[in-house]
């Protein structure tokens, strides 16, 4: 049987440890998944001007943040790789015409690891990171999603891992002023958006995702940069467009924890 793809929202790297709602939905995700041969991601956190694909046999654990407790620091996921897979996904995009460089030195990003420590914690399943173009904007990242949708039934995992709602000023301000991930209810414009993408996904609309940042209310507020919201593209264009809304809470106030599996259950 083929698994579904998954859009994760990530959220603030304190996820992996503070035991929010978000934390515990994904901590027993992985259950009710089951164990694919191997996990492909799309995460927020890996920008590049052309596609490239992490080919090492064993990716580091990127620690690609600042100012977090030593904690975080510390933790690792040690993952195998899966270069042969990388070369397969490669070769998938150049046949739709897309040039793709393996990168044997790159590690995953706390976009790909921080949610997979919570979903598969043995680390033991081999992990692909796919990076974004950000400049190419959704229509490109709908299209990655279409070429990758055959891995789907080898039993590859697709994760696309980003936010549904990431106004990091705004999050960075509620902090300030002393804000934890639980203690401020979201606001109207962020509940607005999720709940827009939560309608377009039950109906499969590609289209409507796609032009999202006219469609969408609040679209510039939710994401003043698309990287995080560029994930959902590919997951939602792999899983053939329709899916199911499996979590949805707000944490830091306006920071959308939605997780959607495509195609609908
Ligand atoms: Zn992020």
């Amino acid at each position: 049987m083929s698994p579904p793809t998954l859009f994760v929202s990530h959220g603030s790297p304190t996820v992996a440890l503070d035991p929010t709602p978000a934390h515990r939905f994904l901590r027993e995700l992985g259950t009710r998944l089951g164990r694919p041969r191997a996990i492909f991601c799309v995460s927020a956190h890996w920008e590049t001007a052309r596609p490239a694909l992490t080919a090492s046999p064993r990716p580091a654990t990127l620690h690609d943040f600042h100012g977090f407790p030593e904690a975080l620091y510390r933790l690792r996921y040690p993952a195998p790789g899966a270069p042969e897979l990388a070369r397969e996904v490669a070769d998938l995009l150049a046949a739709a015409g897309l040039a793709a460089e393996l990168d044997p030195e790159r590690g995953l990003d706390h976009g790909a690891w921080v949610p997979l420590l919570l979903i598969y914690p043995q680390a033991d399943i081999p992990v692909v990171q796919l990076s974004l173009q950000t400049a190419l904007g959704p229509a490109h990242h709908r299209r990655l999603g279409e070429i990758l949708a055959p891995l789907r039934a080898r039993d590859v995992l697709i994760l696309g891992s980003g936010a549904l709602t990431h106004d990091l000023a705004d999050v960075l301000g509620r902090l300030r002023a002393g804000a934890t991930a639980t203690s401020d209810p979201p606001p109207a414009w962020a509940r607005a958006f999720a709940g827009w993408v939560r309608d377009v996904l039950a109906r499969g609309d590609l289209e409507a995702l796609v032009d999202y940042r006219r469609k969408a209310p609040g679209a510039g507020r939710a994401h003043p940069t698309e990287e995080h919201f560029l994930p959902l593209l590919v997951a939602a264009a792999a899983g053939g467009g329709r899916g199911t809304c499996l979590h949805e809470s707000f944490e830091y106030g306006s920071l959308a924890m939605s997780v959607y599996a495509f195609p609908a259950a």
